[in-house]
């Protein structure tokens, strides 16, 4: 085999609290996790030597900033492979959106590189070398309904979450997650969201259980600087949402 396409699925957060902040500047977070519909697509080729990122997209780097090369190298590197990889990338994720776009092409890399060149390695060593690239590529490699704890990479997957359609709206603002969460004063939050009810109303597999306890600790950076995100919740609610949140540290 010389080359594959794969998809990199989106994800939204369905709830999302940060317990405290560690001394190394991490958050120590609880979240649940859940893939989407909405996906990129990556195609990967053997070459003959080094890696190469192209994309449709004109805002994303393609040198070793862009998370696909970083995920390839540390994939070359740990199994020793020899030959080159170029991987183009049809960006459809909404970019700095709270969907984990890059991550999840992250983990589509390790996965499709996984695959290509014969390593057989399985998931849980692969969602091992991941964490590496970022501690959202771990759960984009597993997928589906998560708990996620630590920085995000210690994962328990959770009963999948009953069909049901999602509207997404991604206002024309780009949102540094860096950003929310040097802003996040995680000790001094008047509530914190109920995530084991959250996992409890999955179980259920109860949708308008589940949409009372969407919560999202990083609204209190990210929607108090963009009004636009009330805004949005506030018509999805008024034209029949169950409920409105915003995913990850948003804008979306
Ligand atoms: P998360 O939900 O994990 O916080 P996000 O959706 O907020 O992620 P991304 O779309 O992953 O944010 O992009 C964050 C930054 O990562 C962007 O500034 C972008 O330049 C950089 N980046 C590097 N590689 C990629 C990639 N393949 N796709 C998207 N962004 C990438």
């Amino acid at each position: 085999m010389d080359g594959l396409e794969i998809k990199a699925y989106a994800k939204v957060n369905l709830a999302l609290d940060v317990v405290r902040r560690m001394e190394n500047g991490y958050h120590q977070v609880r979240m649940i996790m859940q893939t989407v519909g909405i996906c990129d697509v990556l195609t990967l080729e053997k070459q003959a030597d080094g890696i190469t990122v192209h994309t449709d997209s004109g805002e994303l780097p393609t040198d070793e900033n862009n998370l696909i090369y970083k995920a390839a190298l540390i994939m070359r590197k740990q199994y020793g492979i020899r030959e080159g990889i170029s991987v183009c990338l049809r960006k459809n994720i909404p970019i700095a959106a709270g969907m984990a776009g890059g991550s999840t092409d992250a983990a589509a890399t390790f996965l499709g590189m996984n695959r290509l060149f014969g390593i057989h390695a399985g998931e849980e060593e692969l969602r091992r070398l991941a964490v590496g690239v970022g501690a959202d590529v771990p759960y984009c490699i597993m997928g589906g309904t998560a708990l996620a704890e630590g920085i995000g990479e210690k994962l328990t997957p959770l009963a999948a979450m009953p069909d049901c359609f999602l509207l997404v709206a991604k206002p024309e603002i780009l949102v540094s997650t860096r950003y929310v969460y040097e802003n996040l004063h995680a000790d001094t939050l008047a509530s914190h969201p109920d995530i084991d009810g959250m996992i409890r109303a999955i179980g259920n597999r109860d949708i308008r259980q589940m949409a009372g306890y969407l919560s999202n600790v990083l609204e209190t950076v990210t929607a108090v600087r963009y009004p636009v995100i009330e805004q949005i919740k506030v018509h999805m609610r008024a034209h029949g949402a169950c409920n409105a949140l915003m995913s990850g540290s948003g804008p979306t």
